[in-house]
């Protein structure tokens, strides 16, 4: 496949911390040779692994991008044995408009993967943290939460993996992070995501979920600064072992199959009966859908189709036909 046409300021085989641009191509009609810049920060001393720390994947998802910018301002390589890379915030033009989707090209950042040198705004950024980026690393986090849709208890999250001794370094990650949950999940379609691209590069990766409903949770950010100081312990490019959490270890959970997700047959008003957290039973009704168009149909019942805990339930009101409202997790 042909080079990136991405280029930067930053040296990557620098010492020292260095706080630059990613500029990646992007013409308008009054700007034919126009690019847009994306901060990207680095600090490395020594012999080390490599870490990536990635959050504005998804520009309305906050947690992430607050605890990149904190660690951008303050990681000094005096700190660091090895090399971080920061990306506090990766889709730059997604996070400045305050959306998920891109005001680009109108795509999702993490289905872009594994990226088109050739191809759109985001398939290009893609295929540069693919092919340029990805390749220098041992570890990878890409810091999620819900965005403005759903609202999810705070997870480290990784993919079943086939490789069992991978497997194992990505939940030992996972607990190093220190969220009150370790998930392993099944995704509705994983394949086109960087966390799915990392792991088939061989890199032990983690993205996460850390709250959502597009705004900042200040519980949910004090997760996050201590997970992402702890993973980059956990990788040996900080000292010292990583930090319980007050709620204590991680608890280990799955979402095993999409039976595990609720989806709305219909549009309409979702009406959840629990409260995100809760413990829900196998049959008993998650919520109803209110068909605002027809006033002499009664509201849709749904139910659950698995025991366990409501682990991410829709937060937005207005749902369309397909949308997942709630999601249960059981334990590993
Ligand atoms: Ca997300």
């Amino acid at each position: 496949m042909a080079a990136s046409p991405v280029s930067t300021d930053v040296d990557f085989s620098k010492p020292g911390r260095q706080v630059g641009r990613l500029r990646v191509p992007r013409s308008r009609d009054d700007s034919g040779w126009g690019t847009e810049l994306i901060p990207i920060v680095v600090v490395a001393n020594g012999e080390g692994p490599t870490i990536l720390l990635t959050a504005g994947n998804h520009g309305d998802e906050y947690e992430g991008q607050v605890t990149l910018l904190d660690l951008a301002r303050t990681l000094q390589p005096g700190d660091v044995t090895g090399r971080v890379i920061l990306l506090p915030a990766m889709h730059y033009p997604a996070c400045a408009a305050g959306k998920r989707l891109s005001p680009i090209d109108g795509k999702d950042f993490n289905r872009c993967f594994p990226g088109d040198p050739f191809g759109t705004f985001g398939q290009v950024l893609a295929h540069y943290v693919d092919s340029v980026l990805l390749p220098m690393c041992d570890f990878q986090m890409d810091l999620h939460s819900g965005g403005t849709g759903m609202d999810i208890l705070p997870s480290a999250c990784g993919h079943a993996l086939d490789d069992p001794e991978m497997m194992r370094r990505t939940l030992d990650m996972a607990d190093a992070f220190g969220a009150p949950i370790t998930m392993v999940l099944v995704e509705v379609n994983a394949g086109p995501t960087l966390l799915a691209q990392a792991e088939r590069r061989g890199i032990v990766a983690l993205s996460s979920e850390l709250g959502g409903g597009g705004r900042l949770n200040p519980e949910n950010l004090v997760i996050t600064q201590r997970g992402a100081r702890n993973v980059l312990r956990h990788a040996g490019v900080l000292t010292g072992t990583p930090q319980v959490g007050p709620y204590g270890p991680s608890r280990r959970m799955t979402i095993p199959d999409l039976a595990h997700y609720v989806f709305a047959p219909h549009d309409g008003i979702w009406e959840a009966a629990d409260p995100l957290g809760a413990m829900v039973a196998k049959g008993a009704p998650a919520g109803r859908l209110h068909l605002t168009e027809d006033p002499d149909r009664h509201a849709i019942p749904l139910n659950y189709a698995a025991d366990g805990l409501l682990w991410c339930a829709r937060f937005a009101g207005r749902v369309r036909a397909g949308d997942p409202v709630a999601v249960i997790a059981r334990d590993l």
